[in-house]
């Protein structure tokens, strides 16, 4: 991989990088560029001992001053029925770049990590009435509690599985556009890296 002498977004996880801060890397679509947090991280993957249950560990604590601070995040949404309050009801989809950097690809949604950070994202955007929906429930299926979003009338659980259903045909039948953008915030990007490299990588997006 050679350093790129140009600004340019990460392909991975579309923070902007100085120039000369980033690297060159070659893939089936042309060149595209990655940070070097992405660079370490994609090299650490691809090492047999790496166990991906441990990429906490590997996650940056400080930010390279060849990256920019924060990278602007729209936080996706779709309005569907309650299927017990029977009402229209905002769910949260996901999280995708603002203006997304040539050979991104993934829209984060769903797991823990992402639903922890929209919820700070949404506070911070003044949106506390769609960060409400997200808390910690039960769910008999899981048989635990875990970070999910409900109803913004009644609370019931949407449940991850028929949502994330749901958000996957929306945007096979329409891309993006079959989502709705509920907020465009600037993002830490110490922040945005766990979800980044977390172990389900997203959801594939043909852009
Ligand atoms: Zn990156
Ligand atoms: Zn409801």
């Amino acid at each position: 991989m050679q350093n790129n002498r140009y600004g340019g977004g990460c392909a991975k996880c579309s923070v902007w990088v100085f120039e000369g801060g980033g690297f060159l890397h070659k893939t089936d679509g042309g060149w595209v560029v990655k940070c070097a947090t992405c660079r370490d991280l994609g090299a650490l993957y691809e090492s047999e001992e790496f166990d991906p249950a441990d990429i906490g560990l590997h996650l940056p604590t400080v930010r390279s001053p060849l990256t920019a601070r924060f990278v602007s995040l729209r936080v996706l949404g779709l309005t569907r029925e309650c299927w017990k309050c029977h009402r229209d009801t905002t769910c949260l989809a996901g999280l995708y770049p603002e203006r997304p950097a040539r050979g991104f690809n993934s829209l984060h949604i769903g797991d823990e990590d992402t639903l922890a950070l929209t919820q700070k994202l949404l506070q911070q955007g003044g949106r506390s009435d769609l960060a409400a929906t997200i808390k910690s429930r039960y769910s008999s299926t899981m048989g635990s509690r875990y970070l999910s979003v409900g109803c913004v009338h009644c609370d019931a659980l949407q449940g991850d599985f028929y949502l994330q259903d749901e958000v996957i045909e929306r945007l096979h039948l329409h891309g993006l556009g079959g989502l709705e953008n509920l907020l465009v915030v600037d993002c830490p990007v110490l922040d945005w890296y766990p979800v980044v490299h977390q172990n389900s990588g997203g959801i594939w997006i043909d852009s």
